[in-house]
């Protein structure tokens, strides 16, 4: 019953703080984080007239992109049989352009001569949308695209349900037109409408994450439902890598609805089977997930992204990377390369990084960021290289911290004096 924007529901929130509007329900985006992206608003008690309620519906069919799937499709068929010369794509209106239109682009920054091989790698030339409180689209570098894929077709996936992954995407969609026997299959859920113009609706359905709202309807939601039940159910992966910044409640209630939607299928029963899944996500939110998901576990393995200069690999880039894979698959089963350092424990059953030792009085190799961690017997447990035992407290942490008792720390580290949304962790 939740009303709607143009990102499909809203979802109920609550405020908090001192104000006397504390602990009142309001229904706002479920995409958009930042008000100008989308400010819609509605007190949960409140009473909405009809001609609003018409306003609002006439916004929403205003406020949707000016071709549909099926459009971009036709226009992706004409597009394909101009001669190079005549393949232009528009930066300023991220679109391929028909010689009919270019008329209307003129005074805009144009790429010529698109190739066929450019058409299936479109987040290459597609400017990532960085604005970090929306899509936040970090793509993934070559290195770990690659490991991920060989990840998936070494456990034997033919399938791979691409949510908000879509480089991941574009590399399986390049590799099987290249090369014969190359068998994995990818269907491609985001909210990056662009990708509508590349990929027909059995590749790509445009889709929000965070109130698993299937913008193509019925149909599009059918589309996943078949290709996550063909060959019963079988050999089909989800791999999801969603903005940092994102509600892990509304998406693990998301994936929650495509498991449903997987298990559903099975014809003989997937018993108590789950769908498997990665979901790609910062280490510092490793609690929050196992609090929805209690079957995952949380990989060493660092994702590195192209265009994030913070988030690349310890050899190579400037910094370690925070972000790891979650997964419910058997953490031994999951090889990570020996070339970058990572080996396997015995004891844990799964790879760790090199910098992560076991601990014999936790029986677990505790480092969650690649650093050594250090033991601490008042606290019972590991903790950072850089952090000493405070009596005040009478808990770890920074030498130069402020002993002060708080009441409400962050949702995401846990850590008081900011909200979620101005982490220091996030940014
Ligand atoms: N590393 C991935 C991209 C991750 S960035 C890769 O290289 O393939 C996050 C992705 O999620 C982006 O593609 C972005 O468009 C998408 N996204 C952001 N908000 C979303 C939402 N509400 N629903 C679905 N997808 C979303
Ligand atoms: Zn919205
Ligand atoms: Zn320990
Ligand atoms: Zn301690
Ligand atoms: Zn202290």
């Amino acid at each position: 019953g939740a009303p709607s924007c143009p990102h499909g529901p809203a979802l109920l929130f609550v405020k908090t703080g001192q104000g006397k509007e504390e602990g009142r329900r309001f229904y706002a985006c479920s995409a958009c984080r930042d008000r100008k992206d989308c400010n819609f608003f509605q007190w949960e008690d409140e009473k909405v007239s009809e001609t609003r309620l018409a306003a609002r519906e006439e916004y929403n069919r205003n406020h949707q992109p000016a071709f549909t799937h099926r459009q971009n499709m036709e226009r992706y068929k004409n597009f394909v049989l101009l001669p190079l010369s005549k393949r232009r794509f528009c930066q300023e209106c991220q679109q391929l352009l028909l010689p009919a239109e270019w008329e209307k682009h003129l005074n805009h920054q144009l790429l010529c001569d698109i190739s066929t091989a450019q058409l299936k790698s479109p987040s290459q030339f597609l400017h990532p949308l960085e604005n970090k409180k929306t899509n936040a689209q970090y793509l993934f570098a070559d290195r770990s695209c690659q490991f991920l894929l060989n990840l998936v077709i070494d456990l034997g996936f033919r399938r791979v349900l691409s949510v908000g992954t879509p480089r991941l995407h574009e590399m399986i969609q390049s590799k099987a037109s290249q090369e014969e026997d190359f068998r994995v299959r990818s269907l491609l859920l985001d909210i990056d409408f662009r990708y509508s113009q590349f990929y027909t609706e059995d590749e790509f359905c445009h889709y929000n994450m965070f109130n698993h709202y299937f913008f193509g309807g019925e149909a599009a939601c059918e589309t996943c439902r078949k290709f996550l039940c063909e060959d019963n159910g079988e050999r089909v992966i989800m791999v999801t890598d969603p903005p940092f910044g994102g509600l892990v409640e509304a998406l693990a209630c998301s994936f929650k609805k495509l498991m449903a939607m997987w298990k559903e299928t099975g014809k003989e029963g997937q018993g108590n089977k789950e769908m498997p899944m990665f979901w790609i996500f910062p280490y510092f939110f490793e609690s929050r997930i196992l609090d929805f998901f209690p079957s995952f576990s949380m990989m060493d393995y660092q994702v590195d992204y192209d265009n994030h200069a913070l988030y690349k690999h310890g050899k190579t880039g400037r910094r370690q990377s925070p972000v790891r894979i979650f997964t419910n698959l058997t953490p031994s089963m999951i090889v990570l390369p020996v070339e970058e350092g990572y080996r396997f424990c015995t004891l844990c059953q799964r790879y760790v990084s090199s910098g992560n030792q076991h601990c014999e009085i936790c029986n677990s190799c505790t480092s969650k960021d690649g650093r050594r961690w250090k033991h601490c017997v008042l606290c019972k447990k590991c903790v950072k290289p850089s952090w000493f035992h405070c009596n005040n407290c009478s808990c770890c942490a920074l030498p130069n911290h402020s002993c002060e008792k708080t009441d409400s720390g962050c949702f995401v580290c846990g850590k008081a004096g900011h909200k979620r949304t101005a982490c220091p962790s996030l940014s």
